[in-house]
């Protein structure tokens, strides 16, 4: 008879620490929750129309490579053969080949659809947001490519140091549900 009674005991103690302990883990992960949608509160995001193409999204993020990455309105892109966002000023043939393209790290790609439209898509995994590929579509085409703050990689700093150099001040920050830009 005492025997079955310590064995109740133990069964009860083992019950009320597995509670404890599930009582723990729930309330870790509703704090940690909590702190992650703080912090997610606010995001860092870029007016494409401020952007003056410096440069500097590639170099003064606080990640390597930058979370800031080119990305493109299909909408609005002519599909061109002769893509200024693609290939180099005065490239001798409209081809990938490596030295035809603008882009240092071939992350924008093209590909042939029909007779004479290409598309053009970025491997976000190459692209280290320096701009080039932007400038050039701006310029002569019809801006269909522009940079914008990826924020599945963005650190959401306080203080973003890209904010803190860039040449057309075109950093902003606002709260997740209103922002607006396009890949935001
Ligand atoms: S040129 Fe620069 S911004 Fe454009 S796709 Fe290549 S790495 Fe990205
Ligand atoms: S907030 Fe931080 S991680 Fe995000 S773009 Fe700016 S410097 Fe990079
Ligand atoms: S730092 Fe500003 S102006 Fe320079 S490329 Fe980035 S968003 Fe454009």
């Amino acid at each position: 008879m005492k025997k079955k009674n310590t064995n109740l005991t133990r069964r009860e103690f083992i019950k009320d620490l597995f509670h404890k302990l599930l009582l723990l883990l729930l309330g870790s992960f509703v704090v940690s929750r909590f702190f992650k949608s703080a912090a997610a509160g606010y995001v860092w995001q870029i007016d494409p129309k401020k952007c003056v193409k410096c440069g500097r999204c590639a170099t003064a993020c606080v990640l390597t490579p930058s979370a800031v990455k080119c990305v493109h309105a299909f909408e609005i892109c002519g599909y061109c053969n002769l893509c200024f966002g693609y290939f180099q000023p005065g490239a001798l043939r409209l081809t990938a080949d490596a030295e035809n393209q603008l882009c240092p790290t071939g992350a924008l790609q093209r590909r042939f659809v029909e007779d004479p439209f290409f598309e053009y898509t970025i491997n976000e995994a190459l692209c280290i947001g320096c701009g080039k590929c932007v400038k050039g579509c701006n310029l002569f085409g019809n801006g269909s490519l522009y940079l914008q703050v990826r924020h599945d990689r963005c650190k959401h700093c306080n203080e973003c140091s890209i904010a803190r150099v860039c040449a057309g001040r075109a950093f902003v920050r606002t709260p997740a549900r209103k922002a607006t830009f396009k890949n935001a």
